[in-house]
C-alpha cells in the first residue's frame, strides 16, 4: 500500500520472482513533497544489493564523494571527507529529485510484472488471515484480499492507524525545514554541511542533476518563532541558512524551484512492525529524524529484509515477524545514535554547550571519534564505548 520508494522496491523484487502483487498509489503523478533526496553510503549499498542501484545512477542520481562540515561560519572545513575513500562501502552519498526517481522505481515495479493501480487510494484495513484492504479508486470501492498486506504508505500511514499498531514517539526537538534551488553555486561534488551548534542550526546543501541543489535547515524547535513554511518564508529560509553558517552569496542568484515547507524531527515507529498478516515498513514502520537524512536508507533496508524473509519460507506469517524483530534490532541503533548527533550538534543550553566544550576539541583532532552510523549504517560502532569517545568522555 503505496508507491513511494518503499512499496516499488520492494514489489519489484518480489514480482521478478514472480509473485502477484498489486501496488496502490493515490497521486497520478509524483510532485515535489519535500523529501529524501540523498540516500547515504549505507543505503547506496542497499540498492545494489535491491538491484536498483544501477537504474538510479543512469537516470536520475548523482554521486556526492565529499562531506565537508563547516563550523560556526568558518570558510575552511573543520572536516573534509573523502566518502569513496574512507566508507566500507566504498560509495559517496546518492543524490537524485525525489519524484523522479518514484516515477522510474513505480515504472520498475510494473516492468517487472506488479499490477501498479495510481490515482486508487487505500481507505481500510482489516488484519487477519488472510488480511484485507479496502481501495477506493474513481468513487469505486473494491475490497482486496492478500497474503500478505504491506503498509509503506508514509509518515501519516492509514494502514498503521487501521491496522491498530502502536506508535512511539520522542519529544519534540528538532525541526526540519526544505526547499529546491536552481542558480546556487554550491560544490557540485560534495554535500556541503554547515553547523553553527550555540545557535541550534545546520544547514545542509545537496547538489544533484539539473544543476539544481536541494537546501535543508534545521533548528532546535525552541530557537525558531515561526515555521518556514511557503514561498513567503523564503527570505528567513535563506537568512537561517547564512546563520548556520552557508556563504551569503550562494543567494545572490538563488531562485526556488518548489515548495518550502518545514517538518518534524521527532521520531516516531511501531515496536515490532508486522501483525497478522500486515507489514510495515519504511516510514509507516520508523520515521527517522530527516536532519540526519536515515530515512531512504532505512527504508531499503526494511525492503531487503522483508523481501528475504519471505522468499526463505511459505510460513509468511513466520517471515513477517523474522522482519519485525531484525528491524526493531536495527531501528535501535540508528535512533539511538541520531539523538547522539542532536545532543552535540543541536541542543541549546549550558549544558549542551558545556557538553561541545568537551567533545568539540577532540573531534577535530580526531575525527574518527564521530560515530559513523549516518553515514556507515547500524552496523558502525554504535555501544557505550563509540558514545564514549563521540562526547569525549574516554
Ligand atoms: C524534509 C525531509 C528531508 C528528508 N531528507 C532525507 C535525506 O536526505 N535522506 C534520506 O535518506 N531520507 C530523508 N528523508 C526521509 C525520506 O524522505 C523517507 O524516509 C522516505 O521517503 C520514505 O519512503 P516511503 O516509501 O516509506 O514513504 P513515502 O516516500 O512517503 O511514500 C509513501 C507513498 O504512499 C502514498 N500513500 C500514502 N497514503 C496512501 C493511501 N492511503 N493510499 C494510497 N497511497 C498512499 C503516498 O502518495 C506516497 O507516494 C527526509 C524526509 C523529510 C520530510
Amino acid at each position: 500500500m503505496g508507491g513511494g520508494l518503499g512499496a516499488s522496491v520492494l514489489a519489484r523484487a518480489m514480482a521478478e520472482r514472480g509473485t502477484r502483487i498489486l501496488v496502490v498509489e493515490r497521486e497520478e503523478r509524483f510532485r515535489d513533497r519535500v523529501r529524501g533526496e540523498a540516500l547515504a553510503p549505507w543505503g547506496v549499498a542497499e540498492a545494489k544489493r535491491l538491484g536498483i542501484h544501477e537504474l538510479l545512477a543512469t537516470r536520475c542520481g548523482s554521486e556526492l564523494r565529499g562531506w565537508n562540515i563547516f563550523f560556526g561560519g568558518g570558510s575552511a572545513p573543520f572536516i573534509a571527507r573523502d566518502l569513496v575513500e574512507t566508507t566500507p562501502q566504498r560509495a559517496g552519498w546518492l543524490t537524485f529529485y525525489h519524484p523522479a526517481m518514484q516515477e522510474l522505481l513505480l515504472e520498475a515495479a510494473a516492468a517487472a510484472g506488479a499490477e501498479v493501480r495510481r490515482g486508487a487510494r487505500v481507505v481500510e484495513v482489516r488484519p487477519g488471515q488472510p488480511p484485507r484492504v479496502q481501495v477506493e479508486t474513481d468513487g469505486r470501492s473494491e475490497e482486496v484480499e492478500a497474503r500478505l498486506v504491506v503498509g509503506a504508505d508514509g509518515r501519516g500511514s492509514m494502514v498503521r492507524r487501521a491496522g491498530r499498531f502502536t506508535v512511539a514517539q520522542d519529544p519534540d526537538h528538532l525541526l526540519f525545514a526544505g526547499v529546491l534551488f536552481e542558480n546556487l553555486p554550491a560544490p557540485s561534488d560534495a554535500v556541503y554541511h554547515a553547523i553553527n551548534p550555540g545557535l541550534g542550526r545546520v544547514a545542509l546543501l545537496f547538489p544533484q542533476r539539473g544543476e539544481r541543489v536541494r537546501a535543508y535547515v534545521g533548528c532546535h524547535k525552541d530557537t525558531l518563532e515561526r515555521r518556514l513554511q511557503g514561498a513567503a518564508s523564503l527570505g528567513r529560509f535563506i537568512e537561517e541558512s547564512v546563520r548556520s553558517g552557508v556563504p551569503a552569496e550562494f543567494y545572490t542568484r538563488a531562485r526556488e524551484a518548489g515548495p518550502l515547507a518545514t517538518f518534524d524531527g521527532a521520531e516516531t515507529w511501531v515496536e515490532h512492525p508486522y501483525r497478522d498478516g500486515v507489514a510495515l515498513v519504511g516510514d509507516a514502520a520508523a520515521t527517522s529524524d530527516p536532519t540526519w537524512g536515515q530515512g531512504m536508507s532505512l527504508t531499503l533496508r526494511d525492503v531487503r529484509v522483508l523481501r528475504d524473509a519471505l522468499l526463505a519460507t511459505d510460513d509468511w506469517n513466520a517471515a513477517g515477524h523474522a522482519y519485525a524483530a531484525e528491524h526493531d534490532g536495527y531501528f535501535a541503533r540508528v535512533h539511538r545514535t541520531d539523538s547522539w548527533f542532536t545532543d552535540i550538534f543541536m541542543d541549546v543550553g549550558a549544558a549542551a554547550d558545556a557538553r561541545r566544550d568537551r567533545a568539540l576539541p577532540l573531534l577535530a583532532q580526531d575525527p574518527s571519534r564521530i560515530c559513523d552510523v549516518p553515514h556507515s549504517g547500524p552496523e558502525a560502532p554504535c555501544d557505550e564505548a563509540a558514545r564514549r569517545r563521540f562526547y569525549g568522555e574516554d
